[in-house]
């Protein structure tokens, strides 16, 4: 299958194209190449002659119609977007005109491109969006988000996102595109951008630097894998319904305070250290305004109706991922000069 992906050189964007690559797929990575970008994270595919890579702004909605006319794709998977929610506090205007403006431009391209092809029925586009447009859960309960749960954004990044949305819905409803939208809790694994919690705890249990915790450390998330994330997503273009949504989790819910300290754990074993020593640099910080206190996730939809459940166990993950951390700084300490890594950002 042709598929165009936005976002490709990010976090998720490049599992989901490894994969798609090893599984046989051409595919066009569009990514403006922001600060949150690494081209490097795609060196195992980069030479695959089924890989081509533009640069687009998904602001420039010219280049997007010009690309979607040269590569003719079957679908497509939108997973470019400012991503950091500590950035959305401090500004949110690229989170407005990516998140927002940019998925507008990038569904007015698609639907005159589905159109000039007659309106193809097996043509996707799929928008990965967030778990966190739900909102926050009560702490102690079972609630779970559901593919039907109410919008309730708190941070400007979940608010942007919940608007992207809304417009890929209504371009289905109004327009006849067919779009699936996907809710995905929180992602570990590797290539993750050294500004989120995994990657922060890791690097800096591995330099002791102390290790911010924000609040008293007991948000819940759930957490899944990248891997299966895309294997989730590389299904759902294949086998998801038209116009509907669902959710993708890892059902491992811990709060982030349990994170860390599983983390140094495998931290003090690697630098073969005496147990304890990585914890003892974790610093309680100021909290996030508008911290969302829990979200979970319940993903029995895709399991009922595509038999898929994540298969990488948390505990397992996490620790492959931390030693690939320790193996793999070439990648990620170029990253650390970028601008705002490693600094104090959404505090008010
Ligand atoms: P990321 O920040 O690692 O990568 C985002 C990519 O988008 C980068 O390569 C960046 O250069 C590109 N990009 C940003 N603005 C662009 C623009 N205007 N035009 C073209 N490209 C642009 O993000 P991620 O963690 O890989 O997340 C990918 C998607 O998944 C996002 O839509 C995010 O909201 C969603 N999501 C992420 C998580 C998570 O835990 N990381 C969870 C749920 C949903």
């Amino acid at each position: 299958m042709k598929i165009l992906i936005t976002g490709g050189a990010g976090f998720i964007g490049s599992a989901v194209i490894r994969k798609a690559i090893h599984d046989g797929h051409i595919i066009c990575n569009i990514d403006a190449l922001t600060y949150a970008s690494s081209l490097d994270s795609l060196l195992s595919v980069a030479e695959s002659n089924n890989y081509y890579f533009e640069h687009i702004d998904l602001r420039e909605r010219k280049k997007i119609d010009q690309v979607l006319e040269k590569f003719q794709p079957d679908s497509i998977i939108h997973l470019a977007a400012e991503s950091h929610v500590d950035r959305s506090i401090d500004d949110a205007s690229n989170f407005i005109t990516t998140n927002i403006n940019g998925t507008f431009n990038l569904l007015e391209s698609s639907r005159n491109y589905w159109e000039s092809c007659g309106k193809p029925k097996d043509f996707r586009f799929i928008h990965i969006s967030t778990d966190e447009v739900f909102g926050s859960l009560e702490y102690e309960s079972d609630i779970q988000f559901e593919e039907d749960s109410n919008y309730d954004p708190n941070s400007p990044y979940a608010s942007s996102k919940a608007a992207a949305d809304h417009l890929v819905q209504a371009w289905n409803k109004t327009y006849g595109l067919p779009v699936i939208i996907t809710h995905s809790s929180n992602n570990y694994g590797p290539y993750q951008f050294p500004e989120k919690l995994i990657p922060v705890v890791i690097i800096n249990a591995l330099n002791n630097k102390s290790i911010p915790i924000y609040g008293d450390g007991k948000n819940i998330r759930d957490w899944i894998h990248v891997d299966d994330h895309a294997e989730a997503l590389l299904l759902l273009l294949e086998k998801g319904k038209n116009g509907d949504n669902y959710n993708i989790g890892g059902r491992t819910e811990i709060t982030n305070l349990a994170i860390t300290n599983q983390i140094c754990d495998i931290v003090d074993c690697i630098k073969k250290v005496h147990e304890g020593s990585s914890a003892k640099l974790i610093t309680f910080v100021e909290d996030r305004p508008a911290h969302d206190r829990r979200y979970a996730i319940n993903t029995d939809k895709l399991y009922s109706h595509l038999n898929w459940s994540p298969r990488i166990a948390f505990e397992r993950g996490l620790e492959q991922t931390v030693h690939w951390y320790f193996e793999n700084q070439d990648w990620w300490r170029p990253l650390l000069s970028r601008s705002g890594v490693g600094d104090r950002l959404g505090k008010l």
